[in-house]
């Protein structure tokens, strides 16, 4: 690594189709930046309806004609596992990539790193203990469940986490024996560049795994996929708004749907609970990844009591997050991805400055002038019709809003279109679940940080998403699930 360039990059950020790395049919290609720097650091194949066509024929032939689908359960799980291995080896090459590429902490990104060989660890385990219903009239039928993958499925992801929301998809795809047609986030395409070489490692069939890179929109490679007659599943992380224009464009073909959205999660903290446990885990709740973290507890509601004391040690101690280079080990926030985001960024915390009271960060950090950096930003008092309470904003940038009774708790928390995560602070069991079992959210967390148990269900509530992923019901969205009934 020099300057925190990563070594081994490649000459281009190809597509990869039947096993093979290649150019856009009409050669286009796309800039991709350095988040530190803002300049253009590569160039990437911009993928656009023919490009899609290659893939999803190489996946459709790799499904109809290919080994994958029909090996044994134990066979794929061999190989899934392989990729974990393979990941797991090259964790280092993989989280220096994506912090060159997304900005993201180097420290965080090794996590992700590991995290993303977990997922594959996870299903390939997952796949073998696999067990389907059977139900028997005595005497007179025998009826069973007859699991099959689907065939090809169009995987959508975003740019905050890359490699590991790519592994999310992956993993479970193609342990239910599906192939795949993988199109990355076109601000952060690099460290899907290593998955090729991954899989042909790990033993992967050509044409299982296919990816084009590229722009969302219509024409592009995110709208083609869409549109593929030949691509029954669209699995979709981003936003709430892309969400639901691919929703729309996926109508007429009658898709399997999975759609992960945003999020403006509170992060709720009562007069009973461990003040310091709650500000270290709302701390990192909001600034690690960046903040553009589709969990982030970037709402934090805090009764009256204690909340001049919250907001001033909180405050205090957001000063503190150490903002720096992504590749400095140290740091804790490091560069947003993309100008065109932090502009978006940048434009909240000046609204927040008129809508409610500043009392950490809101400007550059001294030491960069220049770039995507951004001190951690707290506003306090902020009322629940403001827009900085209202919209996801996908940075380190949080509300703080006091109030009064549970009630008003519960009504502030549910007061967004998002219902992604809650996290909820205090000591008394009654109230904890209570408030859980009330709150609009996918998946709430009490007293306790985002860590994840694989195994439960991932998702969010009204704009934050349809269906879930997590455990058996990843396996579920990727599979038919059909009826066999045997008379006796
Ligand atoms: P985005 O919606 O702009 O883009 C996501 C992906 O969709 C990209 O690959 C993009 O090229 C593609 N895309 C855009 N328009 C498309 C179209 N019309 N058809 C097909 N594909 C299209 O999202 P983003 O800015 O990359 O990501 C940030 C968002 O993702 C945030 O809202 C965040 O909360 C959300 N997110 C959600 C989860 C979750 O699990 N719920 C996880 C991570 C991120």
């Amino acid at each position: 690594m020099s300057n925190g360039k990563p070594d081994n990059m490649p000459d281009q950020i190809r597509h990869y189709i039947n096993g093979e790395f290649v150019d856009s049919v009409d050669e286009d290609t796309f800039d991709v930046i350095n988040p530190v720097t803002n300049e253009t650091y590569i160039q990437a194949s911009s993928g656009k309806v023919a490009d899609i066509d290659a893939a999803v024929a190489a996946a459709k032939d790799a499904f109809d004609n290919g080994p994958w689908p029909h090996m044994l359960p134990r066979e794929r799980s061999r190989i899934l596992h392989n990729i974990a291995d393979v990941v797991e080896t090259r964790q280092q090459e993989l989280a220096e990539m994506e912090t060159w590429d997304s900005g993201l902490p180097i420290s965080q990104t090794l996590g992700q790193a590991r995290r993303a060989a977990e997922n594959f660890r996870f299903f390939a385990d997952l796949i073998v203990a696999q067990e389907d219903h059977a139900f028997k009239v005595p005497g007179r039928q025998i009826n069973y469940v007859n699991r099959k993958p689907i065939g090809v499925a169009g995987l959508i992801t975003p740019w905050n986490t890359p490699f590991m929301l790519e592994s999310w998809k992956l993993g479970p795809a193609l342990a239910t024996g599906n192939t795949v047609v993988l199109k990355p986030a076109e601000f952060t395409p690099l460290s899907a560049s290593l998955w090729p070489g991954i899989f042909e490692e790990a033993g992967l069939p050509a044409g299982v795994f296919n990816m084009v890179h590229g722009y969302g929109e219509e024409g592009y490679a995110g709208d083609s996929l869409v549109k593929h007659p030949d691509v029954p599943l669209i699995s979709f992380t981003g936003e709430s708004r892309t969400g639901q224009i691919i929703m729309a464009n996926a109508a007429p073909y009658l898709k399997g749907l999975s759609m992960e959205l945003g999020g403006k999660s509170p992060a709720v903290v009562f007069e009973d609970a461990d003040l310091e446990k709650a500000i270290d885990a709302t701390i990192f709740g909001v600034f690690s990844l960046n903040g553009e973290r589709c969990t982030a507890g970037s709402r934090i509601l805090v009764q009256r009591s204690i909340y001049d004391e919250f907001v001033e040690r909180y405050a205090a101690q957001a000063a503190n997050v150490k903002v720096g280079m992504p590749d400095d080990p140290k740091t804790e926030v490091g560069a947003l991805v993309h100008p065109e985001h932090f502009d978006k960024v940048w434009s909240y915390v000046q609204i927040g400055k008129d809508e409610a009271r500043l009392v950490a960060g809101g400007d550059r950090p001294e030491q960069f002038p220049d770039g995507n950096f951004l001190q951690p930003t707290v506003f306090a008092d902020v009322a629940p019709d403001t827009r900085i309470f209202q919209e996801e904003i996908f940075g380190p940038v949080v509300a703080i809003t006091p109030f009064d009774t549970d009630e008003e708790a519960l009504e502030l928390a549910n007061n967004t279109t998002y219902g992604l995560a809650a996290y909820i602070w205090t000591n008394d069991l009654q109230r904890s679940h209570n408030f859980a079992q009330k709150v609009e959210a996918g998946m709430v967390w009490l007293n306790s940080n985002n860590v994840r148990d694989l195994r439960t269900p991932f998702g969010g509530v009204k704009a934050s998403g349809l269906g879930q992923e997590g455990g058996y019901r990843s396996i579920d969205f990727y599979t038919e699930q059909q009826a066999v009934h045997i008379n006796l």
